[in-house]
């Protein structure tokens, strides 16, 4: 057990939990009664603070807003059948957090503020915990820089936050995906593996112009030949080929590590399939549709879990396929969820209990 940490408590008079209707939580919407909030300057991490969910005041001057150092995590907390709360896999998240920190120059948060800090302020919030199949707690953890000076150099204040919000299945649907071969997400070398703010701010327009074309979100591919296969939008990505599920390996430092991709990766083997982590070039998937052996394609994220694909598209190859008749993206997803909603057995210790 982590040993207490010195936390300063300031609750909500009155809780706007009755204010929430929780059959309709779209994601990342609502948020609960407190959030956490800690400045680090001088060197150090001052007071941890949890007080009622507000608005910051702000300089225009703000470092983050100018140059873009800012990092966050995306995590879920769970209640099982008795009500008991767990956050699945937080200190694997922790780790990223201070990869991601340090790729962009940042202080790294200690672990007992960013566990600690998290658990106390999930367990103050804990009815907010959505007990329905599929429904969850998104903890979102950020941190980013606070001098306030226009100059760009890297800040010497900056601010760790942890902010709470129930939320519901994020992509319902089995998702038509395109190719991307004109813009790139990252190259090596690059912050691919770092989940910080412009990552996702650069790939606005190209998710919208997706979307003007009728699809979901893109597929990343390699920043030099558009050919190997990356990463889609918030998710990693597997192929299931035979009896292989096959997803992109992690050297190129060009995606995120994902939890839930490490999560999947263990209950495939689970069910008897081999994993095949590795580069992915389309013309293998393409030649694989092509004679019948690509069975199933889908997305894994902490938001959306396991996100079947029904059409991805290069070029003007489109690869269609008819989910209802799937199993393998279903039963991973539905043993995953069994295991965070507590009803099947947490073989691997993911559940961290609040
Ligand atoms: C967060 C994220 C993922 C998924 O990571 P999880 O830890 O499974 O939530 C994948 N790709 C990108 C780019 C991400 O930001």
């Amino acid at each position: 057990m982590i040993a207490a940490m010195d936390i300063q408590i300031t609750k909500a008079s009155r809780s706007r939990i009755n204010e929430i209707d929780f059959n309709n939580l779209p994601f990342g919407k609502n948020f609960t009664d407190h959030m956490l909030e800690v400045d680090y300057s001088d060197g150090e991490w001052g007071l941890v603070r949890i007080r009622p969910f507000q608005s910051l005041v702000l300089s225009p001057s703000l470092a983050a807003l100018h140059y873009g150092q800012a990092i966050f995590e995306g995590i879920k907390a769970y209640r099982d059948p008795a009500g008991n709360a767990f956050i699945f896999r937080p200190f694997d998240n922790f780790t990223r957090f201070n990869i991601s920190a340090a790729r962009m120059r940042m202080p790294a948060v200690p672990e007992e503020l960013f566990i600690e800090g998290m658990r106390k302020l999930v367990e103050l919030d804990r009815d907010w915990i959505p007990m329905k199949n599929d429904y969850s707690l998104y903890i979102r953890p950020i941190m980013f820089a606070t001098d306030e000076v226009i100059g760009v150099k890297a800040s010497d204040n900056y601010k760790f936050m942890i902010l709470l919000s129930p939320t519901g299945p994020y992509y319902a649907a089995p998702m038509r995906i395109y190719v991307e071969e004109k813009y790139t997400r990252a190259a090596p070398g690059g912050v691919g593996f770092a989940k910080t703010a412009g990552n996702y701010g650069s790939a606005m327009q190209v998710t919208a112009e997706a979307r003007e074309k009728g699809y979901d979100q893109v597929l990343w591919m390699d920043a030099f030949e558009h050919k190997w296969v990356q990463e889609i939008g918030t998710m990693n990505v597997f192929f299931i080929i035979g009896n292989r599920a096959i997803t992109p390996d992690l050297n190129s430092g060009t995606i995120l590590a994902g939890v839930t991709r490490d999560s999947v990766i263990e209950i495939l083997k689970e069910l008897g399939y081999s994993v095949e982590e590795r580069p992915i070039h389309i013309d293998e998937v393409i030649e694989a549709h092509r004679n019948g052996a690509l069975r199933e394609i889908f997305g894994t994220g902490t938001a959306a879990t396991v996100s079947m694909i029904r059409e991805l598209t290069y070029k003007d190859y489109s690869m269609t396929f008819d989910t209802g008749t799937w199993t393998v993206a279903p039963s991973v997803k539905s043993l995953l969820t069994d295991i965070r909603e507590g009803r099947k057995p947490d073989k691997h210790g993911w559940m961290f209990k609040v």
